[in-house]
């Protein structure tokens, strides 16, 4: 399947799939494309570049500025926030804290904080799960 963003005559921008360049090509020679705006056939391909189809929040305005696709520090980034905003910050106190929520003196919830090797993997012997999490300097919470 390829996705091609298509223009018509009237500068209306859109995409078109297709299962090939061929099939493009064949539809276009045949009269079959046209412009879900404005119903015009003359249709013309603008120059593809690699993206990813983001769906429905995608925007398929071509004037739209195009997002870069992000870098696998980017995504690590992301991951780590994801874990700040969702957490609990317990510090110190984080093996006492998973000990507690493991055998259910406390209601269930995310935390996270500081713990030495030992703890942690004292705490994986009981059979509580500890994620070690590097955490870049200077990133002590949320950065919104
Ligand atoms: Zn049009």
């Amino acid at each position: 399947m390829k996705v091609f963003d298509l223009r018509c005559g009237h500068g209306h921008g859109f995409e078109g799939w297709f299962a090939s360049e061929e099939d493009f090509q064949s539809q276009l020679a045949r009269g079959l494309l046209s412009c879900p705006l404005c119903g015009d056939a003359t249709v013309e391909k603008l120059p593809s570049a690699p993206r990813l189809n983001l769906g429905a929040g995608s925007q398929p305005e071509a004037s739209a500025p195009q997002e870069a696709m992000p870098t696998p520090e980017q995504l690590w980034l992301r991951a780590v926030r994801h874990v700040l905003e969702h957490t609990e910050d317990v510090g110190e106190r984080f093996a006492e804290e998973a000990r507690r929520i493991h055998y259910g003196e406390v209601p269930s919830r995310g935390i996270r904080g500081q713990t030495t090797q030992e703890d942690a993997q004292a705490l994986r012997e009981e059979g509580i799960e500890v994620l070690t999490l590097p955490l870049p300097v200077g990133m002590k919470g949320p950065l919104q």
